[in-house]
């Protein structure tokens, strides 16, 4: 079992049940398997194919589906076909009597075909190692996908009684499971589910506010991430699609109004990687068996808890950190009701509304996301805090804004309270745009003194601003920012402001930022990997996961043994795809200068900039009221290790320290002579120069200075 497992599938090991799925349906006995997205149900029946004499019949209801996995399992070198309408007569006939000669171990095939009983016939002159009912949800009336055909699957028990079963689904209530067993006739087979946590995907609500600039952000580092944006309208589907790409992004759009040739073909698209983001209605996504989906937006409310976890899930299959984001408003909600209130049957009427009902309660609550989706799903999950969701990663606190909140209204009163909300941040910012020149606002006193917020930051803030009654928005055509009474008592006599602290757009990523490979590679093998995908008229994933590919990436295989090594690569992929990809990293290794066999961490040069948080904030603050370090590190229980690098963060960001306070000028001087020398990267070598007379916390802060002033 493990040596079929390495040889075709290129795994080391398996995924949570899927070895006692496995041995169970080795055992010839009839099985149940719920499992969500992503948690391996193919290889469930895919490796018992391998090891039992005669075909597999994997029964599945997407047509559409089948070349892929079928090529995937061909690219894997595993003898596979399918048979469905866009074959004509003679393939099918060919297909056949490759059957016949035994030369298929797995067949997908749609079930209205497999019930028709010439088929039927066919099929019983084959030996039949297994059936596997793939999305078997579909069987039963109380699913949300029944499909009639998939009825008649209760014939085959009678026609193959000794003949395995395996049914699979990622949908199913206890009522469906019982349907399921029920009529496919299953008895005495064991039943498993698995956990329905996804434990690499990142559950993220943010209020929505303004919320295609947010996407904006967002996407503005992962241009080459695969991504689905669900919006409730085709209109917005349109929009954004649009937007996007004349942003220069490579988006399509996917919704019930386009014709079938169309959404075929830019579904086709976003599974090929010629583009990468989908913007789309829920029409698309089922059967979307992409593995790489990096990120799934919901620009809209959805309308219950099931589509959301559904739509979700199709991010991360392959088990690489994911996110998930909705954009939360009550502006939603509200048409949402509007549109349930239209429904003519009360029952219908009285479910749609506790179901949003449910959806507006995970959004609004502050408990763990994930505990809550489980909960809902009828799982027990055991922790308080998952670690993986905005709930337990950012807790949402308010801070001391004045400081904030004092430069947009001095900036809004210097510039003559004339101008709008962006060009109030522009000149917070330092822009020298044409217009911020033309009216001279490149030298009032509050020009560039807000560089330590984004943009969008500082939208937040001054939406908050308005929120709170500080100032407002007027004249409709071109609305500018006016101060109000409130205001004054903040600027002139110093008064507190408290605001929600800064959502960091980029935060989301954090995690990733972390995982260790060579992007530089990583982008490398992708186009390798896309030109020999359009080469062969397969989707790129087919030749490799972007997880093997970022395994190469971190470990840099210099050998065809090594290579063997990396997750995914089986005999057939070794063999057809080894050399190339090989020649590739060992060039690049050679061209960089990179010894193999060490993991490089992207871009050692310089600290990873990282959000300011609260802690910073207070070591800031303290900072202002002239305390020194130990005294910071005293009054907050923190070492001073942490302190200093609380302030090197500052420096980072532009913050106005002078660090003339810490160490002296002359010292500096000695410092920075030394970091001229030695370079920035590490610091032994400076402090070997320096000797004992200098402290690492001395050298890290000029260090800082100096990065910042490059
Ligand atoms: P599902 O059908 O349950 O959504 P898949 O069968 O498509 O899941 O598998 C999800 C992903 O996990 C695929 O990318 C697959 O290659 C990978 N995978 C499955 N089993 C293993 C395993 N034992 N080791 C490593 N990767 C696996
Ligand atoms: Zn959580």
């Amino acid at each position: 079992m493990y040596q079929t497992l390495q040889k075709y599938f290129g795994y080391t090991s398996f995924y949570p049940l899927q070895e006692d799925i496995v041995r169970e349906v080795l055992k010839q006995k009839d099985v149940f398997v719920l499992m969500p997205t992503g948690g391996g149900k193919s290889l469930c029946y895919q490796l018992p194919a391998l090891l039992l004499e005669g075909v597999t019949i994997v029964i599945s209801p997407l047509i559409a589906l089948m070349k892929d996995q079928v090529d995937g399992l061909l690219a894997n070198g595993i003898p596979a076909a399918f048979i469905n309408s866009s074959l004509s007569y003679s393939e099918i006939e060919a297909r056949k009597r490759n059957l016949t000669k035994g030369e298929v171990k797995i067949l997908y095939i749609a079930p209205e075909r497999l019930v028709l009983p010439e088929f039927l016939q066919f099929i019983q002159s084959l030996r039949i190692s297994l059936f596997a009912i793939d999305e078997s949800h579909c069987i039963s009336e109380w699913g949300h996908d029944f499909r009639p055909e998939y009825r008649q699957l209760n014939i085959l028990k009678e026609i193959f009684p000794i003949v395995p079963v395996i049914a699979l689904t990622a949908t199913a209530t206890q009522a469906v499971q019982q349907d399921i067993i029920s009529q496919l006739k299953l008895s005495g087979g064991k039943v498993f589910r698995a956990s329905f946590n996804r434990k690499n995907l990142y559950y993220h609500i943010k209020p929505k506010d303004n919320p295609y600039h947010q996407i904006l952000t967002y996407l503005e580092n992962r241009k080459s991430d695969s991504g689905i944006i669900y919006c409730q309208s085709r209109k917005t589907v349109e929009n954004i699609a649009r937007s996007l790409q004349a942003q220069g992004y490579r988006a399509l759009p996917y919704h019930a109004g386009l014709t079938p040739e169309v959404r075929t073909e830019n579904q086709e698209r976003f599974i090929r990687d010629d583009v990468e983001i989908i913007v789309a209605t829920i029409a698309f996504g089922m059967g979307i068996d992409k593995p790489d989906v990096r990120y799934v937006i919901h620009y809209d409310l959805p309308k219950s808890i099931e589509g959301y976890y559904q739509e979700t899930g199709r991010a991360g299959r392959d088990g690489i950190k994911s996110d998930c984001i909705l954009f939360f408003s009550y502006a939603d909600k509200f048409k949402i009701e509007h549109f349930i209130h239209q429904k003519e049957d009360e029952d219908e009427k009285q479910a749609a509304l506790r179901q949003l009902r449910e959806l507006i309660h995970y959004c609004e609550g502050n408990v763990c996301r994930r505990r809550l989706l489980l909960t809902y799903f009828g799982e027990t999950y055991h922790e308080i805090h998952c670690g993986n969701c905005d709930v337990c990663l950012e807790p949402k606190e308010r801070f001391d804004g004045t400081i904030a909140a004092q430069k947009i209204l001095s900036c809004i009163y210097r510039t003559g309270e004339r101008f709008g909300i962006n060009y109030i941040i522009d000149v917070l910012q330092g822009s020298r745009n044409q217009k911020i020149v033309q009216n001279r606002h490149d030298s009032v006193k509050t020009h560039g003194s807000g560089k330590e917020y984004s943009k969008s930051q500082w939208q937040t803030f001054i939406r908050e601003l308005i929120q709170l009654g500080y100032i407002k928005l007027s004249g409709d055509k071109y609305p500018v920012l006016k101060l109000q009474e409130k205001s004054r008592p903040v600027l002139l006599q110093n008064e507190k402001v408290y605001l929600t602290k800064p959502e960091e757009p980029l935060q989301i990523q954090k995690d990733r930022k972390e995982e260790c490979y060579d992007h530089t590679l990583f982008e490398q093998l992708r186009s390798l990997r896309k030109t020999i995908a359009d080469k062969e008229l397969i989707p790129p994933y087919i030749i490799f996961h972007d997880i093997s590919l970022k395994e190469m990436s971190a470990h840099y295989p210099q050998s065809l043994h090594d290579f063997r090594k990396i997750s995914g690569v089986g005999e057939q992929k070794l063999q057809r795809y080894g050399e190339v990809f090989l020649k590739e990293i060992i060039d690049y290794c050679r061209r960089c200068n990179i010894k193999p066999g060490r993991i490089v961490h992207n871009n050692p040069e310089l600290p990873v900039q990282q959000p300011k948080t609260l802690t910073t904030q207070t070591t800031l603050e303290l900072y202002k009221q002239h305390c020194t370090i130990q005294e910071i590190a005293q009054r907050r229980g923190l070492a001073i290790s942490t302190i200093v690098s609380h302030l090197e963060r500052l420096i980072l960001e532009g913050e106005d320290i002078s660090i003339d306070r810490f160490v002296n000028p002359e010292k500096q001087h000695r410092i920075e002579q030394a970091l001229a020398e030695s370079g920035l990267k590490f610091l032994n070598p400076v402090k070997e120069k320096l000797g004992d007379d200098y402290s690492y916390e001395e050298i890290k802060l000029v260090r800082a200075k100096v990065i910042y002033e490059i």
